[in-house]
Parts: structure tokens; sequence; C-alpha cells
């Protein structure tokens, strides 16, 4: 098992991306495997330094640690173009003009289906998508389903300037470093599609997905600032135990047995898996970290 921790480093990092990266790492450490850990650096306006380095401080801070070096999205940005290149070469994309308001009214013209292109040598790069069949996302969390080829759009995989959009650079990253399991937010759920017609254009087979629950607040709207602690970083700051921490994310939608709520770390890495993790929102109630961080 070969799994991966892509934080983008526009900010802290946040409860949700913790139990992420926490996740992760109990799947790796409890099975013997590795976790890669990739800085996705290609947004460069609000990608810093500063952030990266509280990402490392919030990771060491847990005792999430990873396998062989840190990669660079930013880095691999010659492997990307290459990649589109050879998608552009065998006929499988091309590259066209069209803008938003073209793919609505194409769309419109034609009874909703997916957005279909001319090649016009110039403007952004699409995978051209098939018109029959369906992706079938398998994912371990939330079953199997089925999005129809028809209804999806010719992709966009590189803009006109020839910089990779995220759907490719993600593919192309987690296909070369041998990722086996993509286990993220379940916000990365609909791009799940998108990224098997990448795979399957490069002639590669797809890894297993696995989508986490959403992490809403006691008032069950999606976790922000407005709840108080948002990131590690805050939480730190606090006052809490760090075994704390960990061992309330781990229960942030999975669950052993309906009572146990008490875990040591070697104890998760024992016995975290991905088949007990539910797939409804997990509410953060610090309260109950609170008392978590009392029994310590
Ligand atoms: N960089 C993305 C994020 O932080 C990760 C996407 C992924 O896990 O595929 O949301």
């Amino acid at each position: 098992m070969r799994v991966r921790f892509p934080p983008s480093p526009t900010g802290a990092l946040h409860i949700g991306n913790a139990r992420t990266a926490l996740y992760n790492w109990l799947l790796a450490r409890g099975s013997g495997g590795q976790l890669v850990l990739r800085i996705e650096d290609t947004d460069r306006e609000r990608s810093t330094p500063e952030n990266v380095e509280l990402i490392f401080d919030s990771l060491a801070w847990l005792g999430i640690d990873w396998d062989g070096d840190v990669t660079y999205q930013s880095a691999n940005a010659g492997r990307h173009a290459e990649v589109v290149a050879q998608l552009l070469e065998s006929g499988q994309a091309y590259r066209s003009t069209a803008g938003p308001e073209q793919v609505k009214a194409f769309k419109e013209a034609n009874g909703n289906r997916g957005f279909r292109g001319e090649d016009e040598g110039e403007g952004a790069v699409r995978l051209r998508m098939p018109d029959e069949g369906a992706t079938v996302v398998r994912d371990i969390i939330r079953g199997e389903s089925a999005f129809e080829n028809v209804l999806q759009d010719d992709l966009v995989i590189a803009r006109a300037d020839g910089t990779p959009i995220y759907h490719l650079a993600v593919v192309v990253d987690d296909h070369d470093a041998g990722i086996t399991h993509v286990v993220r937010g379940a916000d990365h759920y609909s791009n799940t599609p998108k990224h098997m017609r990448i795979y399957a254009a490069m002639g590669a087979e797809p890894p297993t997905y696995a989508h986490l629950p959403l992490l809403h607040g006691p008032d069950g709207k999606k976790l922000s600032k407005r709840h108080g602690a948002a990131s590690v970083q805050d939480l730190r700051n606090s006052g809490y135990l760090r075994e704390a921490v960990i061992n309330y994310l781990a229960l942030l939608g999975w669950g052993y047995d309906e009572k146990t709520t008490f875990f040591t770390i070697p104890e998760l890495q024992e016995l975290f898996s991905l088949e007990r993790v539910s797939k409804n929102p997990a509410v953060f109630d610090e309260q109950k970290l609170r008392w978590i961080n009392g029994r310590y």
C-alpha cells in the first residue's frame, strides 16, 4: 500500500486535512506500506514558503512522518507538459479556444450532453471524452457510482499558455509515484471520474479510491474559523496534547466499534481500516476533544 498526502500550501494545516494526513499515515504504518508527502504548490499566488513550513511543523507536532523526500508539484512541470504533448500527439487531446459561453451554448443546443469541441490548433488543451459507456468509480467508503461519459465535457487539462490544470498534475504525480490508494476528502469525489479518464488516456490503471466524509461544526455547517479552532496550529496553541488530538481526529468519521473512544497510537495503527469509515459528515466538537484531552 502506497498512499499520499498532497496539501496545497495556501494556509495553515486545516483540521480536515490533518485528519486526511492521519488516516493515510495510519494506513501506511499499519500495513507496512509507505506515505508520500507532496506539496501541491502550483497555485503560485496563494502558495507561500511560510505555509509550507506551517504544514511541516503541524505534521511534526502530530508525529506524522513520511517516506522518502518531500516532492513539490511545481518541480514536475516538465513531466506534466510531456504528458500533455503525448496526449495531443496521439489525438486523444486537442486545442480549442472555446470558453465557458461556447461550452454553455453547445450544451443547450445538444440536450445538455457534454461539450465536444473542434481541434483549432490553438487555445487550451482538452481531453476527448468518450460518447459511449460510463466511468465507474469504485470507492471503498462510498461504494460504486457510474458517471455517463456522454454527459462529461471534454476535459481541459492545460491552459492556452501550456500550464497544466490540477486534474492532470495530480494524476501524473500519483501515477509516477506509484500510488496504490488515493484517500482524500469527499470534496474531491466529483473530480474522480475526470481523473479516471486521464488514467485511461495515459493507458494506466487508476488507484483505489476512498473519499472521507466532510467535517461539519456542531451547527451542521462546513467546519471553518467561525467554529473556533480550525487548524492544527490553533489546537496546539490552545494547549491540547498531541495524543488527544490524534485520538480525536481518528474518531472523526471512523470508529472501531460503537463504544470505544480512547485509543493509543499503536492501537490506532493496528485497528484503523477504511472499511469502518462512515460516509456521513462527521462533526468536529471541541467539547469532545476537551473531554479526551482531560483523560490523558
Ligand atoms: N491539494 C489538494 C488539496 O489540498 C489535494 C487533492 C488530492 O488529494 O487529490 O485539496
